[in-house]
């Protein structure tokens, strides 16, 4: 066990502060890596707030972060997919049972077994539950352990492994392709990986965003056409018409006014995670026989491929890169929908 510099927040009402955490020296499977970038997903945000406690209580302190690009400083004696000096990403799961049904598909986020990168069980009993990339350096089972392929910029591929993932997978699984109208709600961090990967895939891409101020940048991000979803007369127009709608709102909303916007047959997948329930009506899915459906990041084998989906598209996120000593103001300003498009750690700032 060696110790290693983070920020952790103490309880749900404390701040984010420097802080020595424990790392487990590698296993003969594991890769050490020293953390280059991290993101600042809202998960992170609802995590620290404990905001999931109904589902998923908070054990503090806590360590978030699962956007992590670095470099290899160490392998296991029987690491074969890495080695010293390769420059490498990590997302939201750091290990799984490798056994089952699921992770014998590569769908490890499926695994009844998986361990993601922060608040939980720590399974080599390192701590009491796993810390994240708010860190200088994390160890981790090869298998989770991703290649960055050369020429992507590394702050704004570090959100690829949460954003990017969570809004490819969806794409992929209900088909978007030329020729669909892709709705795309929340211009946030996942959103607008949300509507690069639309542009990308060749659907029509419509953007809605309560944020007026967004609709230039949702241009220049790839959509086809913007819709301030406050406005009513905006949103009727759009009634019926979609093959599918991408729901990236981190925060209480009416999911019944996307439903609406359905064809026949289409589908509204949740990818975000407000802390409440979404009340749903019955006539906004049976009416067109449409789906409400809702999809976790994606596994390793889907995320390698949109990671080289994105070096030979040249696609990254947006990111406004932040010592780590102003984590705390990025999180007020998360909640003030206010940035541009993801917040990332330069962790040299913690060095
Ligand atoms: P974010 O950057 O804060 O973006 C959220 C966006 O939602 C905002 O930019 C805003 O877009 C919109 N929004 C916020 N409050 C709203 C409100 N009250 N009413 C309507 N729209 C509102 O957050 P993020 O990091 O993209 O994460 C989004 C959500 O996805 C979070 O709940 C997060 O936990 C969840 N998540 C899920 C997964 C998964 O695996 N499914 C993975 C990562 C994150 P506009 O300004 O355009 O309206
Ligand atoms: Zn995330």
């Amino acid at each position: 066990m060696y110790k290693t510099k983070a920020y952790s927040a103490a309880s749900k009402t404390s701040k984010m502060a420097l802080d020595s955490i424990p790392r487990r020296d590698p296993t003969e499977s594991d890769v050490q890596i020293e953390i280059l970038f991290c993101g600042i997903c809202h998960s992170d945000l609802h995590t620290v707030r404990d905001e999931w406690a109904s589902v998923w209580p908070t054990v503090f302190p806590a360590v978030p972060g699962h956007e992590i690009v670095g470099k290899v400083t160490k392998v296991g004696a029987k690491v074969t997919k890495h080695k010293v000096g390769d420059t490498v990403a990590v997302g939201c799961l750091v290990d799984s049972d490798h056994t089952c049904a699921q992770c014998s598909k590569g769908l490890e986020q499926f695994c009844p077994n998986a361990t993601f990168t922060y608040n939980a069980p720590d399974k080599h009993g390192t701590a009491p539950v796993t810390y994240g990339g708010y860190s200088d350096s994390i160890v981790v089972n090869e298998r989770f352990v991703l290649r960055v392929p050369k020429g992507l910029d590394l702050a704004g591929a570090a959100p690829l492994l949460c954003a990017g993932i969570t809004t490819y997978s969806p794409m992929k699984h209900w088909g978007v392709t030329k020729g669909k109208k892709v709705g795309v709600v929340g211009l946030g961090g996942l959103g607008h990986m949300g509507v690069k990967f639309a542009h990308a895939l060749g659907g029509h891409t419509v953007v809605f965003t309560t944020s007026p101020g967004k609709v230039e940048d949702a241009k220049r991000l790839g959509a086809d056409e913007v819709v301030i979803s406050k406005n009513a007369n905006e949103m009727a127009k759009h009634v019926g018409s979609f093959d599918f709608i991408l729901d990236c709102v981190s925060a209480d909303h009416d999911i019944n006014a996307y439903l609406n916007l359905l064809k026949p047959d289409g589908t509204v997948t949740l990818v975000g995670a407000p802390e409440k329930p979404l009340p749903v009506s019955a006539f906004s899915l049976l009416f067109g026989r449409r789906s409400l459906s809702g999809s976790p990041i994606g596994g390793l084998p889907e995320t390698q491929e949109m990671l080289d989906f994105c070096g030979k598209n040249n696609i990254t996120s947006d990111v406004e890169v932040i010592p780590i000593q102003k984590v705390n103001e990025a999180y007020e300003r998360l909640l003030k929908q206010d940035v541009k498009y993801r917040f990332c750690i330069d962790m040299a700032s913690l060095r």
